[in-house]
């Protein structure tokens, strides 16, 4: 969101070696940890990070067979190409998602029917609790659907890589998602030339404003800032929303309760005197126009969670990594 103070200290991890030293030296010397991958979930406070900042640029990609080996510091939407051109598929609908491959699993990343828990084999971890790196298998990151894992709002755990089980072939996955079976001109379920459906996301997501381009001030926010909630009633002041059967209840679409609340598309100007407002593309972003504070981010996304919960009481919740900050 290109928002928030300074790090009291900084350093940049090259190697896994160095980021599982650099963090445990800043545990021994009881020194707070903020890892940083792209930095495009995060919103850290105006007043910085009083502890050391690790940016993960770790490398490294190796295909072997149908599997994908990834470093944590590799660019998520370069492993994504990367794959499709070596003739794997299955992360094709994860095409254009900002951010680094390390992250990926940290809220279980999704789009267009896909998420990378689909997709992971194993990753490898180190514990700051235990001071031990393992490998894991999917089953113990806790991963559910709603960008949940045991790595989301916990700093206990440090991603050095992940492995995905990918499939030797040119054709997508079938296709899950209505908008992007629409935009193929194909039924859902359908297959296609798995590149067709990366080209068919870009397009979507830059119409919303997803794939960042910096000089696109609606794509200079963290994505989604609310999670769509799962309820296990829908009140009655909602039951026009869409919804949508999930195991842990009924899903409705945050986008949906934002704008029924009466938030349209560039709401929220006077926040920070221009300097904040939703994206022109998409409501469940919060968009830095241009010199922004969090502390206008925060204004304007607790007006927009109250007005929401006052039109129909639901409370949304952020999907973002807050630092050192919060809704008021
Ligand atoms: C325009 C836009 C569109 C987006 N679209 C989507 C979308 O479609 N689907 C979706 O799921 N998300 C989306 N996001 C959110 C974001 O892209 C993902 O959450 C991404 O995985 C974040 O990666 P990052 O490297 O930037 O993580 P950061 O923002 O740097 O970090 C996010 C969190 O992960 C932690 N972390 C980072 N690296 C590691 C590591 N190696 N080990 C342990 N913890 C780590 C950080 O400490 C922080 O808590 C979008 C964001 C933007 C800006």
């Amino acid at each position: 969101m290109r928002v928030g103070g300074p790090a009291r200290e900084f350093a940049v991890a090259r190697t896994s070696d160095e980021l599982v030293s650099l963090v445990r030296d800043a545990d021994a010397s009881g020194t707070p940890v903020l890892l940083v991958g792209g930095g495009s979930n995060l919103v850290v406070s105006d007043e910085g990070f009083d502890g050391l900042v690790v940016k993960v640029e770790t490398s490294g990609v190796r295909v072997d067979g149908d599997s994908m080996w990834v470093a944590a510091g590799e660019r998520w939407d370069s492993v994504v190409a990367r794959s499709l051109d070596d003739g794997l598929a299955g992360l094709e609908a994860l095409s254009g998602i900002p951010g680094l491959a390390g992250a990926t699993p940290v809220q279980n990343v999704g789009a267009y029917g896909t998420v990378t828990s689909d997709v992971l084999e194993s990753l490898t971890v180190y514990d700051r609790e235990t001071r031990e790196t393992s490998v894991w298998g999917p089953e113990r990151c806790g991963f559910g659907l709603h960008r949940q894992s045991v790595f989301k709002h916990s700093t206990r755990y440090v991603i050095l890589d992940t492995t995905m089980r990918l499939r030797r072939s040119g054709a997508s996955d079938p296709v899950r998602y209505a908008g992007l079976a629409d935009r193929l001109a194909v039924t859902i379920g359908d297959t296609v030339p798995a590149k067709d459906v990366r080209e068919a996301v870009l397009d979507l997501r830059g119409q919303k404003g997803m794939v960042l381009d910096a000089e696109d001030h609606d794509t200079w926010s963290v994505g989604s800032f609310f999670l769509n909630p799962v309820l296990p009633e829908i009140p009655e002041s909602a039951s026009r929303a869409p919804q949508y059967p999930d195991p842990s209840g009924i899903k409705i679409h945050a986008a949906w309760l934002i704008q029924n609340a009466g938030f349209a598309h560039g709401y929220g100007t006077e926040f920070g005197n221009g300097t904040v407002a939703l994206s022109t593309k998409h409501v469940l972003a919060i968009t830095n126009r241009g010199g922004a504070t969090t502390a206008d981010v925060m204004a304007l996304a607790s007006h927009i969670r109250d007005g929401v919960e006052a039109e129909f009481g639901i409370t949304l919740v952020p999907e973002c990594d807050l630092v050192g900050c919060s809704l008021a």
